[in-house]
C-alpha cells in the first residue's frame, strides 16, 4: 500500500513538474517575443529627499503588461530572463527608455535638470564586455549627462566580481555615473570591501524599513540606524526604500537619512503620471510649507 501511494504521489509530482516546466517554457517564449516587439513598459517611481519632500529623481522599474495574465510582475521575469541571457537586451532597452524620458523632461521641464534617473544593472549585464561603450552610447543617443544617472547593483554582484568590479564602477564614476548598492543588507558585504568601492548610495533594502515600525521586533529599528551611521561613515547617501508610512517616515528622518522612496510617497507609475508629479505639488508636500521650504 505505502508503494502504491508512493508511485501515486511520485505521478504528481512528476504531473505538476511538467506543468511547471511547461509554463516556463512558456513564459520564456513570450518574454523572447515581447523583446522583438518592445512590448515593454517602464514605470518611474519617485525618490524623495526627506528634508524638504521634493522629489530628487526617479528609479525606473520595467513592466510586461501581458495580452492574457495582464501586468506581470518583474520579481516574476528578471529572474528568467538572467537565466535566459534575454535580460541583456531588456536592460538595454530600459536604460535607453529611461535615460530618453529624462532627457525630454529636461528639454521641457528647466527644474528638473539636476533630477537623477536610477536603473537597476543585473549581474549579467554588468559582465558584459562592451558595458562602458555601450553605457556611453545610451548617453549620447539620449543627450544624456552622465551625472544624471544612476546604477543600481546589488552587493553579490560587487562582492563576486571582485577586482573587476572595482575596475567597472571606477570606470563608469569617470563617466559622472552615480553608483548604488541595491538592496543593501540582504547580501554579504565586507565593510573593508565596501569602503573601497567607489559608489555613493546605498540603498537599505525594504525588510529592515518595514519592520522599523513593527513593536513584534525590537531589531527592526536598530539595524536601520546601524546601516544609516555605517553609510554617514563611509560617506555615502542612504535611500530607505518601501517607505510605506509616516511612522516610518519620521524615524528615518530623525535617524538623518536623506531619502527615501515607498509607496507612502508614490507607487512605481507611467512616465505621464510621473511627469504629473514633477509638475504639480505632491500630495506629500504640505502646501502650506512648501513656499517656506
Ligand atoms: P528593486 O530594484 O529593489 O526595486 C524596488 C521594488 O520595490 C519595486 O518592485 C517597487 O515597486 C517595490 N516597492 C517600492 N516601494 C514599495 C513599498 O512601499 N512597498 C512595497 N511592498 N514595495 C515597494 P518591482 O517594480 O516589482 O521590481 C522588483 C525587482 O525587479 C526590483 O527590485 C529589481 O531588482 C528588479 N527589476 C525591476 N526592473 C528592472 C530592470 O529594468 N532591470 C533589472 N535588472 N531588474 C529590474
Ligand atoms: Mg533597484
Ligand atoms: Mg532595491
Ligand atoms: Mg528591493
Amino acid at each position: 500500500r505505502a508503494k502504491a501511494r508512493g508511485k501515486s504521489c511520485s505521478q504528481i509530482f512528476d504531473k505538476s513538474m511538467h506543468a511547471h516546466v511547461m509554463a516556463q517554457l512558456q513564459l520564456e517564449n513570450d518574454l523572447r517575443q515581447a523583446i522583438n516587439d518592445r512590448a515593454f513598459q517602464v514605470y518611474y517611481q519617485p525618490i524623495v529627499a526627506l528634508k524638504n519632500g521634493q522629489i530628487s529623481g526617479f528609479e525606473a522599474l520595467v513592466r510586461w503588461p501581458h495580452a492574457e495574465r495582464g501586468m506581470i510582475s518583474p520579481a516574476e521575469f528578471i529572474p528568467l530572463a538572467e537565466e535566459t541571457g534575454l535580460i541583456i537586451a531588456l536592460g538595454w532597452w530600459v536604460l535607453h527608455e529611461s535615460c530618453r524620458q529624462l532627457s525630454s523632461w529636461k528639454k521641457r521641464l528647466p527644474h528638473t535638470r539636476d533630477l537623477i534617473m536610477s536603473v537597476n544593472l543585473s549581474g549579467v549585464q554588468f559582465v558584459q564586455p562592451n558595458l562602458i561603450e555601450r553605457v556611453e552610447r545610451i548617453l549620447r543617443e539620449t543627450e544624456l549627462s552622465g551625472s544624471n544617472l544612476k546604477l543600481e547593483i546589488t552587493e553579490s554582484v560587487v562582492m563576486i566580481n571582485g577586482e573587476s568590479a572595482v575596475s567597472l564602477l571606477d570606470q563608469l564614476k569617470a563617466l559622472e555615473i552615480k553608483l548604488a548598492i541595491d538592496d543593501f543588507g540582504t547580501g554579504y558585504s565586507s565593510f573593508g570591501r565596501l569602503h573601497r568601492l567607489p559608489i555613493h548610495t546605498l540603498k537599505i533594502d525594504r525588510s529592515f524599513v518595514s519592520r522599523m515600525d513593527d513593536p513584534q521586533s525590537s531589531e527592526g529599528w536598530g539595524i536601520v540606524k546601524t546601516i544609516v551611521s555605517l553609510a554617514h561613515y563611509l560617506g555615502l547617501d542612504i535611500v530607505a526604500e518601501g517607505v510605506e508610512n509616516q511612522e516610518q517616515l519620521a524615524q528615518l528622518k530623525a535617524m538623518g537619512c536623506e531619502y527615501g522612496q515607498g509607496y507612502f510617497f508614490s507607487r512605481p507609475v507611467d512616465a505621464i503620471a510621473a511627469e504629473a508629479l514633477l509638475t504639480h505639488t505632491p500630495h506629500w508636500i504640505d502646501p502650506s510649507l512648501s513656499s517656506a521650504s
